[in-house]
């Protein structure tokens, strides 16, 4: 199969949601994927944060084939083993009673939130601005981004956006009328943004003082992503929902809604649900991702490896970059111009594929077993292919 039949075969029959070319891949293993022509590429976009465990995984792959040969889908009329077993086993690493809703992505999981924050009963929601939760009409209404709102105005909800990281802005906005208030523990797609130190605490004590939940969206920073289980935990704080997604399934597509305390009793039976969600087969997945994680030491692995790979790439000093920020395996590069997407292309073409998800900024998003030598391959090659786009761009000026 070519590049070129598939590239033209997509173009035709798939909705051009993204507007820029992809390249077809056809297979991989660990950090490593291959395209159509057989090119080989080291993967640091890892399906934007998804592939936890790289690709194809043997106890991703075990456990899918294990369960789908026994028992694939059952519907919400029934219950199955895997879905109990994951809930209880999120729980149990939150250290936290609760209870979990599953669906199928990360909106579904922030549109669960959405809808336990009107079952307070107040109008009233706040979001931060540059803030991403996801493109369904709810989820839609919390993301902080002019450009991807505006095309479907009217959305739902009566949602106030406040700049993110300032505890003021925030304090002057939450009242006793206020359902929930949703914050990413660092803002994902705006670029890799962390908050000032102690934010999330603020955050928690001024929803906690009106009686609002406090609602964090992990779909992006869950599941050992910075190093820890869930982002939350370093900073020493409890919300009452956490949204997670992406890594959890290692690749198969989950959302899952954690409520905790009073909040875990808001939705009544029969106000919420979904066909696919919980499916046993995902849920095996998951399992398995969770017992890898726990099992390599996956935790202390991504501190480690972030650490070397942020330092490292700081450490060349190249004048292209202003800043490399993030936690764990969720960095971003901040360049002095805004040319990430030239820089995505150029890093293609030396065989690395990283994602530019602002026009400044470079994210790697890398499976959480990357190696060191995988990690030490980007940084040797990063000077060539900065200096390839600085090149150009002075050329250009
Ligand atoms: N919340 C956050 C923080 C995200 O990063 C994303 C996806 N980038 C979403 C929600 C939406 O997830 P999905 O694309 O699975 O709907």
């Amino acid at each position: 199969m070519s590049n070129a039949g598939l590239t033209g075969r997509w173009q035709g029959a798939l909705m051009d949601n993204y507007g820029t070319p992809r390249i077809p891949i056809v297979r991989g293993e660990g950090a490593r994927l291959w395209d159509a022509d057989g090119r080989e590429y080291l993967d640091f976009v890892g399906g934007i944060a998804v592939n936890s465990l790289g690709t194809a995984h043997p106890a991703v792959v075990r456990a899918v084939s294990d369960q789908i040969a026994v028992l694939g889908h059952v519907s919400n009329l029934f219950v199955a083993e895997p879905p109990v077993a994951l809930a209880e086993r999120l729980l149990r690493l939150f250290g936290r009673p609760g209870r979990v809703y599953f669906a199928n992505s990360g909106a579904e999981a922030v549109e669960a939130a959405f809808k336990i924050g009107r079952r307070t009963g107040r109008p009233h929601l706040v979001a931060t601005e540059g803030g991403f939760h996801g493109r369904t009409m709810g989820a839609l209404a919390l993301t902080g981004q002019p450009a991807k709102r505006e095309p479907f105005l009217p959305l739902p909800g009566e949602v106030t956006h406040v700049p993110y990281g300032d505890a003021d802005a925030l304090r002057a906005v939450v009242t006793e009328e206020t359902a929930l208030v949703i914050v990413e523990p660092v803002q994902g797609e705006s670029g890799v943004v962390v908050p000032p130190e102690g934010y999330l605490a603020e955050v928690r004590e001024i929803t906690a003082a009106t009686g609002t939940l406090l609602v964090l969206d992990e779909v992006q920073t869950g599941v050992g992503r910075t190093g820890h289980w869930f982002a939350c935990q370093a900073q020493g704080v409890e919300p009452d929902v956490v949204t997670l997604a992406k890594g959890l399934g290692g690749g198969l597509p989950i959302g899952a809604t954690v409520a905790f305390g009073e909040a875990a009793e808001l939705l009544a039976p029969g106000q919420h649900g979904s066909t696919f969600g919980g499916n046993p087969v995902v849920c095996a997945a998951a399992l398995a991702v969770l017992d890898t994680i726990e099992r390599e030491g996956l935790l202390d692995h991504v501190k480690r490896i972030g650490g070397r790979l942020r330092d490292a790439v700081w450490g060349l000093g190249h004048p292209l970059v202003d800043q490399v920020r993030g936690v764990g395996l969720l960095l971003g590069i901040v360049l002095t111009e805004p040319v990430a997407p030239q820089v995505q292309k150029a890093a293609q073409e030396a065989g690395f594929l990283v994602n530019a998800c602002a026009p400044d900024v470079v994210r790697l998003a890398p499976p959480l077993i990357l190696g060191e030598e995988e990690a030490d391959a980007l940084v040797r090659s990063l000077p060539a292919v900065l200096d390839a786009v600085d090149g150009t761009r002075r050329a250009g000026d």
